[in-house]
């Protein structure tokens, strides 16, 4: 897709706070995120299980759903939360942490601290993971997939609030990767097989305080899911739980820095990046010319 990302990531940054008036888009239907993160990154099983054996489990966490499930889904009472299902079991996501970074899209004067993708470089606004096997395949398709669906894109709804050309075509082509309906779950959507066990656990995710224990548990389910079923694999749970508990790069550290940074009341400045996130390995990003 031909689109004008130099100076956005519109699409990698939760910009709701700049936009108050803007559509609240992950926030519609009967079933809303417990979570408060908007532009949510949802991989699949397959890039869940590569982030694992990267070491790099630490920069993933899970998304569930709550609400009345309209005329669609039952769900499940869990910590006073009626939780969306799939089959009688909790239905969530594992994505991609967003922790504050000082940030300056779509030409601010000055950076704001902003819940910013934790792979996205703030001095560049570009992505850490473009020349990565890591980099996820939702964003690889950006926005094809929103375009297949008429769904509005980021792009468009930069292109509103701040002016600009940003979409430069309108035609998605062949899209790869587009999981929908059962084919989601167990791929994309996953169903923890015991309900019981998130006891507490919901509560914490609905407060945004999920610990790096309860992350492990979401994570290895999703890593031992079978696509097209809610099957899951002992063997493949066992494996994922161990490489969620052992991950220590320096996202996870990076991330912690961030919160201590934004919660200190620290001046936001693009440039706090070199210290808490190059100085800790995170890779360089390509520059606008090689894109
Ligand atoms: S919102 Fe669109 S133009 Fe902006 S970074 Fe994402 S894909 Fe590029
Ligand atoms: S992985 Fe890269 S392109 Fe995808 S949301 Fe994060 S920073 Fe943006």
């Amino acid at each position: 897709m031909e689109v004008n990302c130099a100076g956005c990531a519109g699409c990698c940054i939760d910009w709701r706070s700049l936009d108050e008036d803007g559509p609240d888009h992950e926030r519609r239907g009967p079933w809303r995120p417990l979570d408060d993160t908007d532009n949510f990154l949802a991989l699949t099983r397959d890039e869940i299980r590569a982030f694992l054996e990267s070491g790099l489990g630490d920069a993933l966490t899970p998304r569930l759903w709550e609400g009345d499930g309209g005329d669609d889904g039952d769900g499940l009472e869990i910590d006073g939360h009626h939780v969306a299902t799939v089959a009688g079991r909790p239905a969530f996501f594992v994505g991609l942490r967003k922790p504050p970074k000082p940030v300056a899209p779509f030409d601010l004067a000055e950076p704001r601290w902003l819940p910013t993708c934790v792979f996205l470089d703030p001095t560049t606004l570009q992505c850490r993971l473009y020349d990565d096997d890591l980099f996820p395949a939702e964003c690889e398709e950006y926005p094809a997939h929103n375009l297949t669906l008429e769904a509005e894109t980021e792009c468009e709804r930069v292109e509103d609030a701040f002016g600009g050309d940003r979409l430069l075509e309108d035609d998605p082509g062949d899209v790869d990767g587009l999981l929908l309906g059962p084919g989601a779950i167990g791929a994309k959507v996953f169903a923890h097989p015991r309900p019981e066990d998130l006891e507490g656990v919901v509560e914490r995710a609905a407060r945004e305080e999920l610990s790096w224990a309860d992350r492990a548990e979401f994570l290895a389910v999703a890593a031992a899911s079978s696509p097209g079923t809610i099957a899951v694999s002992e063997s493949h749970y066992d494996r994922g739980r161990e490489r969620a508990l052992e991950a220590d790069s320096w996202v996870g550290a990076a991330i912690e820095a961030w919160h201590d940074r934004c919660d200190g009341d620290e001046r936001p400045e693009a440039e706090l990046a070199r210290v808490i996130e190059d100085r800790r390995g995170a890779p360089g990003t390509p520059g606008w010319d090689e894109r």
